[in-house]
């Protein structure tokens, strides 16, 4: 979905520039009018734009006209001025603009698009407000949703901990320490206790006065925290930053993890988490198994269509398998060859294979509706190690391709 952006500036050349910088991102939309006139017929003829930069001073509006109408439409709005100073920035902030910008170099502009995009990441990011008063609760549900963030709220710390308990969407918790039944701090302190929680954004909103709560937010694991009151441009700078860092942070966890063609864990991750999610379910009463999967004869593929493809048919086979077995452990063992680590063993996992099969062998992959296949072998043996497993699983792949392919070996 393409997101149309209102661009309102009278001089030509930032209007290429933005125009330029916003169609080198995916998924935006430029429309550019030059003066107060041109964007009021726009925001009359459309009623889908998702955001608007403009300029302060346009020949036909020349004291930032230009906010009000945007803000009157519900929109995102990002300001652009040539000069600025702290009483205007004042009466922009207080009128809900999201962010101003002073046009004195090309960076600012780079600015101006990295705010959008923002916009954009944001929409589906779903943020907790845990605060008992209402006011402040729904100033700061206010100031998130100007940023398009989704938000829900709670009014204590035990309700809070109930929705993100419910609710595993939950990217970022922005908490008041004194609130009724559970505090804020001791809110943060139990989550942090629980390895779900770990990437859980949250910044503590400490009062005024006391310069120890600060610390204590931090100590007990929270990400940031800001001192009431606050000014929005601070709320925002703090959110985002908090924000991205925690995206770093999972990019980088994704690139140790995750095979870089299937987007399947990777074989150091089998080996490590992998090994410890089987032990956990071999430990359980529904046992736990390991299958071993290898595309049939490959190599002719590959020299019938080229590598390139090949590394097509290879991702084609892995999204089958994320598909099949979405709460199994699913890895990329190498070449064409996969793991998967079940937390269940017997007839109902060899069913569910066979059918993964059948499903394989009704795709046609490409344009050139290449057909495939898959042989497999399992072992749901109790008692054994995860690398005896995968051993077992292996000797009973082998013994599937021997048997004519296309086929589950194994118990
Ligand atoms: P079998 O049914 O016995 O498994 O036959 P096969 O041809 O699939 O098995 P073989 O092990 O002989 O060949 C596997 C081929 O997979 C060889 C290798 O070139 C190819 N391969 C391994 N990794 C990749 C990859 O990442 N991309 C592509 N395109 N090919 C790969
Ligand atoms: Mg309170
Ligand atoms: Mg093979
Ligand atoms: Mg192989």
């Amino acid at each position: 979905m393409e997101h149309k952006i209102l661009v309102v500036e009278d001089s030509p050349v930032v209007l290429k520039v933005l125009k330029h910088l916003l169609s080198q991102k995916p998924g935006f939309l430029p429309v550019l009018c030059t003066c107060y006139k041109e964007a009021e017929e726009q925001l009359a003829k459309h009623d889908d734009f998702y955001a608007a930069i403009v300029d302060l001073n346009l020949p036909d509006a020349e004291n930032g006209e230009i906010v009000d109408l945007v803000l009157d439409k519900k929109l995102p709005c990002v300001v652009l001025t040539g000069n600025f100073d702290d009483k205007l920035r004042l009466s922009l902030l207080n009128k809900g603009v999201l962010d101003y910008i002073t046009k004195d170099s090309r960076y600012s502009f780079n600015h101006v698009i990295k705010v959008i995009e923002r916009l954009k990441k944001n929409k589906d990011i779903k943020v907790l407000v845990a605060e008992d008063s209402i006011t402040s609760r729904h100033f700061i549900k206010h100031l998130l949703e100007q940023y398009r963030f989704q938000v829900i709220e709670a009014e204590n710390g035990q309700e809070a901990l109930a929705q993100l308990e419910a609710d595993d969407e939950i990217r970022m918790l922005i908490t008041d320490f004194n609130m009724p039944l559970v505090n804020g701090y001791e809110l943060v302190r139990m989550l942090r206790y629980n390895s779900r929680f770990q990437d859980l954004v949250i910044i503590g909103l400490s009062a005024e006065g006391d310069s120890s709560l600060s610390a204590k937010f931090i100590k007990s694991g929270a990400n940031d925290f800001l001192k009431k009151p606050f000014y929005h441009e601070e709320f925002h700078c703090r959110v985002v930053h908090n924000l991205e860092a925690q995206e770093m942070l999972e990019t980088i966890r994704d690139l140790a993890n995750l095979d870089a063609l299937t987007k399947l864990y990777n074989r150091r991750y089998l080996f490590e988490e992998g090994e410890k999610f089987y032990r956990k379910s071999a430990n359980a009463k529904a046992g736990a198994s390991v299958v071993m999967l290898d595309i049939d004869h490959f190599k002719s593929k590959n020299d019938a269509y080229g590598h390139v493809v090949g590394d097509v048919l290879i991702e084609s086979v892995a999204q089958a398998i994320k598909v099949a077995f979405p709460n199994y452990l699913a890895s990329r063992f190498g070449g064409e060859e996969f793991c998967v680590i079940a937390n269940c063993s017997g007839e109902e996992l060899i069913k569910e294979l066979n059918d993964f099969l059948q499903t394989l062998r009704e795709l046609e992959l490409t344009e050139a509706k290449i057909k495939l296949t898959c042989s497999i072998g399992v072992c749901g043996l109790a008692g054994k190690t995860f690398e005896e497993a995968i051993g077992i699983a292996d000797d009973h792949l082998y013994e599937a391709k021997r048997l004519g392919r296309d086929q589950v070996v194994g118990v």
